[in-house]
C-alpha cells in the first residue's frame, strides 16, 4: 500500500507558487490575491477559511477574509460579491459553504463572476470544462487528477467508480476521470444514493473516489484487492484519545482497508490539501490574466 499523501504535494506545489510570485514582484506586479466570503461561526467553515488564508500567507499571495453573521441579508452578500468582481486588485472569491437556510447557495455562488470563480463552480466554468476548454476546475477534482498525476497512477481503460454527484465533488469528478487526457481515459461509473448493488461496483473497480458524506462508509470487503481508494470525506467525531476531544474520518474506513489498496488516501492529508493547493493554482491562472491584461 503507498499512501497518496496530499500534504507533501501541497508543500511542494507552494514551493513552486513562491517562486511564481518571485517572478512577478520582479516584474514589478503585485501578488495574487485571494478573497474569502465567511458566513456565520460554524467551526468547520472556520478552520477551512483558516487554512486557505494561512496557506497564501505562506507563499506570498494577499487574502482578504470578509466575515458577516449568520443573520446576514442575501442582498448584502450579492453587493459585495459584485464589488470584488469589479475591483482590479482581487483576482479570487470563494464564498465559503454551507450557508444558512435563508441564503439561495446557488444564487450566491453563481454571483461570483466566472473569471474570479477560482473554486471552479461557475456554470461557464462547468461548461468549459465539459468541453474540454480552458477553465478553472473545480478545486477538488482538480486536485486529485493532480495526487493521481504526482504518482504516475495509469488510469487509461481503468474502471473507475466515483461514488457521490454533488456538484462540486462527485460531478465533475466523473467527467475529469472520463476525458482524453493523461489523468482520464476511464471507463467511468457514476453511484449515488438510488444507486442498487453498490457492492458490486465497487468489487469490479480499479479506482473508487468516495464523496458521499458517510463516516467510514466504504469497508474492505467491498474492494478488490489493489484497488486506488480516493477518500474526499471529511467529518470530526468524538474521540476521547485526542486532546481537542475529536478526530477526523474519511468515507473510507482508512484502517481497516489500507492493506488491501494500492494506494490510498489518508484522511487528514490527503484530498484536503490538495483542494486548497488547486485552490491557489486557480488564483494564480487568474492573477496572472488579470495582471497582464492591463499592460
Ligand atoms: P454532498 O454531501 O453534497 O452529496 C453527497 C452525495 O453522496 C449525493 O450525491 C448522494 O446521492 C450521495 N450519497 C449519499 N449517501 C450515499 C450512499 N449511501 N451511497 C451512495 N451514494 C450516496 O457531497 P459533497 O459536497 O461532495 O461532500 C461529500 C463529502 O466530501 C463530505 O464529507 C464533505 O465534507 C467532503 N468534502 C471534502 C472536501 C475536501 O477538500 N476534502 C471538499 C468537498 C467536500
Amino acid at each position: 500500500m503507498i499512501l497518496l499523501d496530499g500534504k507533501a504535494l501541497l508543500s511542494k506545489i507552494k514551493l513552486s507558487l513562491c517562486k511564481e510570485v518571485s517572478l512577478l514582484k520582479n516584474d514589478n506586479k503585485r501578488p495574487p490575491h485571494l478573497a474569502a466570503i465567511l458566513v456565520g461561526d460554524n467551526p468547520a467553515s472556520q478552520t477551512y477559511v483558516n487554512a486557505k488564508i494561512k496557506a497564501c500567507n505562506e507563499i506570498g499571495f494577499e487574502s482578504t477574509v470578509i466575515n458577516y453573521s449568520t443573520n446576514v441579508k442575501q442582498d448584502v452578500l450579492l453587493e459585495k460579491i459584485k464589488d470584488v468582481n469589479d475591483s482590479d486588485n482581487i483576482d479570487g472569491l470563494i464564498v465559503q459553504l454551507p450557508l444558512p437556510n435563508h441564503i439561495d447557495e446557488h444564487l450566491v455562488t453563481h454571483s461570483i463572476s466566472h473569471k474570479k470563480d477560482v473554486d471552479g463552480f461557475h456554470p461557464i466554468n462547468i461548461g468549459r470544462m465539459v468541453l474540454g476548454l480552458d477553465c478553472f476546475l473545480p478545486a477538488t477534482p482538480f486536485g486529485i487528477i493532480s495526487l493521481l498525476d504526482e504518482y504516475n497512477i495509469a488510469t487509461s481503460g481503468k474502471k473507475c467508480l466515483v461514488i457521490g454527484r454533488s456538484h462540486i465533488v462527485g460531478t465533475p469528478m466523473s467527467i475529469l476521470m472520463s476525458r482524453n487526457t493523461k489523468i482520464g481515459n476511464a471507463t467511468v461509473t457514476l453511484a449515488h444514493s438510488k444507486t442498487k448493488n453498490l457492492d458490486s461496483l465497487t468489487k469490479e473497480a480499479d479506482i473508487i473516489i468516495v464523496a458521499i458524506g458517510v463516516p467510514t462508509f466504504l469497508k474492505s470487503h467491498m474492494i478488490k484487492k489493489n484497488a486506488i481508494v480516493i477518500d474526499v470525506g471529511i467529518h470530526r467525531i468524538p474521540s476521547q484519545s485526542n486532546k481537542s476531544g475529536y478526530k477526523l474520518v474519511g468515507d473510507v474506513d482508512f484502517h481497516e482497508l489500507k492493506e488491501k489498496t494500492a494506494y490510498i488516501t489518508p484522511v487528514p492529508g490527503g484530498v484536503g490539501p490538495m483542494t486548497i493547493a488547486s485552490l491557489l493554482q486557480n488564483t494564480l491562472y487568474s492573477a496572472k490574466k488579470i495582471i497582464y491584461s492591463h499592460t
